[in-house]
């Protein structure tokens, strides 16, 4: 794993409120959550300290069988929120599937199981990634072994549903992370297919950093008097990630104007967004004939490729990554501090999701955003959305990381 970069205190790292429902409780150790032995020995080898906010208010309910919407800034820590949650409630005497989490893409239900892993290092616990992209005879003999929770994309999930691979009957619990996502128009069908298998009264938990209205009012179709925590939108964004633009005016120019920047995307670690595939391969071509080295990984690439990609990255061993959206959600990469939006996002919550890819956990990060004469009014109403301020882009930008 990289080096770890400086970061602020926790209680520092932004100024943060929650609208939570009544009763919701602030806890503000690991120690005096009543978590299993073998799992507070898992946290603390793992290295933290004291929960985040987001922690301090969530893990409690979770462990308590409510049903729970959690809300926080991406990179405070939601994914070892449940994490903690989820290996609280599993029972290690049997090997029956007891809890299924769904996320939107193959890398962030790796980036799961392997956290929940080496929190639950100490509890002799299965779980299992269950991804399209892998072999089938595999994730089936996985299955068929016994694991106490599946992490999952839903494709895949459903299929091993369907072949009975996958029991359902143990489940008690279904986390939904990126929860509006999951929620949204491309995979609503798909969550309620698998839905549809879980036994009555499965504790359901949604975590997102973003959870438009609309998701928020179709909840009550599948939970129960849930616990809410939620942030308002004008607190969404961190004060750690300064914001820029750079008015590129046409096209053709962002090319040149990502050359300038190049020595600043090295400083640490880099990633760059392009809304579709092609411009992925495109752009990494022109940079590589340009004698830049970068990285490229998107949808339309074998999971063998995806997951060396994804494991230079994590090393350091490659600093500069072009991807698409794949990468807007959830991917958690401490060492890097700066997102470069080549294009514009196509909505206002991928912008909250690429920018922090950056900043993780209280770091400093910088977003840079390439903007043509016609995008700066989307850029000002993003600005004016999240009541947040981006600049124009200072030459000394490279001091900022
Ligand atoms: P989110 O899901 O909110 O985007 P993550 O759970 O991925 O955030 O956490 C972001 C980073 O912060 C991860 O590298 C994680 O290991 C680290 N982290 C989470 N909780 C704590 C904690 N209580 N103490 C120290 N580091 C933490």
């Amino acid at each position: 794993m990289a080096a770890r970069s400086k970061r602020q205190n926790p209680d520092e790292m932004a100024t943060l409120e929650f609208e939570t429902s009544d009763g919701v409780e602030v806890i503000n150790s690991f120690d005096s959550m009543g978590l299993r032995e073998d799992l507070l020995r898992g946290i603390y080898a793992y290295g933290f300290e004291k929960p985040s906010a987001i922690q301090q208010r969530s893990i409690q309910p979770i462990m308590k069988g409510r049903d729970v919407i959690a809300q926080s800034q991406s990179g405070t820590g939601k994914t070892a929120t449940f994490s903690i949650g989820v290996l609280q409630k599993i029972e290690t005497q049997t090997r029956e599937t007891q809890v299924l989490i769904l996320s939107p893409t193959r890398e962030l239900a790796l980036q799961i199981q392997k956290v929940i892993l080496a929190l639950g290092d100490y509890m002799s616990v299965q779980c299992h990634a269950c991804i399209g992209g892998t072999n089938l005879a595999e994730d089936i003999r996985k299955l068929d072994y016994g694991q106490h929770i599946v992490s999952g994309t839903p494709g895949r999930v459903f299929d091993m549903i369907k072949r009975r691979n996958l029991r359902t009957r143990g489940i008690k619990m279904l986390v939904l992370d990126e929860a509006d996502e999951m929620l949204n128009k491309g995979f609503k069908e798909q969550i309620y297919d698998v839905y549809r298998y879980l036994p009555p009264g499965t504790q359901v938990v949604l975590i997102s950093a973003t959870l438009p209205h609309e998701i928020l009012e179709i909840t009550n179709k599948f939970m129960t008097d849930p616990v809410r925590i939620l942030v308002k939108r004008d607190e969404l964004t961190l004060e750690g990630i300064k914001q820029f633009f750079v008015a590129v005016e046409r096209e053709e120019w962002k090319f040149d104007t990502l050359c300038d920047l190049y020595d600043t995307l090295t400083i640490t670690q880099a990633v760059i967004f392009c809304n579709t595939k092609r411009k992925v391969d495109w752009l990494s071509q022109k940079m590589l004939e340009a004698n830049f080295t970068v990285s490229s990984m998107h949808g339309d690439m074998p999971q063998k490729e995806r997951d060396s990609i994804m494991k230079e990255f994590r090393s350091g061993a490659t600093r500069v990554l072009i991807t698409t959206d794949i990468w807007a959600r959830g991917i958690d990469v401490q060492q890097v501090s700066l997102v470069i939006n080549y294009d514009l996002p196509n909505n206002r919550e991928l912008y909250i999701h690429r920018i922090g890819r950056s900043g993780r956990f209280g770091r400093k990060g910088v977003a840079i955003n390439f903007v043509k004469n016609d995008d700066i009014r989307i850029l000002r109403d993003i600005e004016q959305y999240y009541a947040t301020q981006i600049d124009e882009m200072p030459m000394n930008v490279a001091d900022l990381i």
